[in-house]
């Protein structure tokens, strides 16, 4: 009697440790365009503390949205993560996301950050903005992105190509604010100012400037940071434009909920916790990007470039006008 007992007490003990059990060995699988080196140790630090196991694929944004689409509704991804909000609208707009509405990401990622629908949310800032020699250029001739097409920067100005997203959502995002004939005389302005045909990377467009030729140039904060993090007396400086005007061009980094994802709570779950106070750092500081969290404080190195006021207008515009952008730029004879 006694051992059955035992034996009953244990089964019920089983029996209600079970649920706990299934939670602990969740996995969800991530398809993520950003590098291996930058979400490794997100991953890690969650598995750690939740026990959700993470395993993932990585890949170039194009190919994992084809590779979404065509394993449809037997895709085994659970979330997308990738760079550029041009990428993450273009996911959401072919119908492979879901929307969430969850106070946490609200509460933790701006509005002008995340998709008006819930798609898609930031997660790191990558802030595009002007970056000049400080042999050859005061800063305080420098003003607004578009002032770079003024008549003072001819042949002295150097530009990644048109073909990069980071440039189409810049010119995009000077569309939303200025209108399309404002931003092609922008655009022709710049083209006219060039020193140099454009440049395969924003690393080869600051070694231009520092090669003297030209003296300022249109970068992501971040490959500056790598460049001064190997050389802190690089001759290079970055420039917060349009402080008076709309703000520096904000990008991010970011994921949504893979619309045919079979764990969409774990999911959810695991995309808040990337929005938090303690994942923040980690998502941001490996590659000197700014967190999305404005509770979070950037890394050092990132903090020393100063505060800034930030374009606020949605980042959804960037992907609506990626196309128009693309042809602007090609008829204002930008490569
Ligand atoms: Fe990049």
């Amino acid at each position: 009697m006694k051992s059955f007992r035992c034996l009953l007490s244990f089964l019920l003990l089983a029996l209600t440790a079970l649920p706990a059990f299934a939670a602990e060995s969740e996995e969800l699988v991530v398809y993520s365009a950003r590098k291996e080196h930058l979400i490794k140790p997100l991953f890690d630090a969650y598995t750690k503390e939740t026990g959700v196991k993470i395993t993932y694929a990585t890949d170039k944004a194009g190919p994992l949205l084809q590779r979404l689409k065509s394993e449809g509704a037997n895709t085994k991804a659970d979330l997308l993560i990738t760079v550029d909000a041009g990428n993450l609208w273009h996911a959401a707009a072919e119908g492979l996301l879901q929307p969430l509405d969850s106070k946490v990401l609200t509460a933790n990622v701006p509005a002008e950050l995340r998709d008006p629908e819930g798609r898609w949310f930031g997660l790191s800032k990558r802030c595009r903005t002007i970056v000049y020699s400080t042999d050859r250029v005061n800063p305080a001739e420098l003003s607004t992105y578009e002032a770079l097409g003024d008549e003072k920067w001819k042949g002295r100005l150097l530009l990644r190509t048109s073909k990069k997203v980071y440039n189409q959502s810049l010119v995009a995002m000077l569309m939303a604010e200025h209108g399309e004939q404002a931003t092609e005389e922008v655009v022709k302005s710049w083209v006219a100012n060039l020193a140099a045909a454009p440049f395969s990377n924003d690393t080869k467009t600051m070694e231009a400037i520092l090669a003297g030729q030209g003296d300022v140039a249109v970068v992501n904060t971040y490959y500056f940071g790598r460049l001064q993090k190997k050389n802190p007396d690089v001759k290079l400086a970055l420039f917060w434009p349009n402080q008076k005007t709309g703000g520096v061009h904000v990008n991010v980094s970011g994921a949504g909920v893979v619309k045919a994802s079979k764990n969409k709570a774990a999911a959810a779950k695991f995309l808040e916790w990337l929005s938090s106070e303690k994942a923040q750092n980690l998502f941001a500081d490996s590659n000197l990007e700014y967190p999305v969290n404005p509770k979070v404080k950037p890394h050092d190195q990132v903090a020393a470039w100063g505060d800034f006021k930030g374009n606020d207008i949605n980042l959804a515009k960037a992907g609506e006008l990626q196309a128009a952008a693309i042809k602007l730029m090609d008829r204002a004879g930008y490569r």
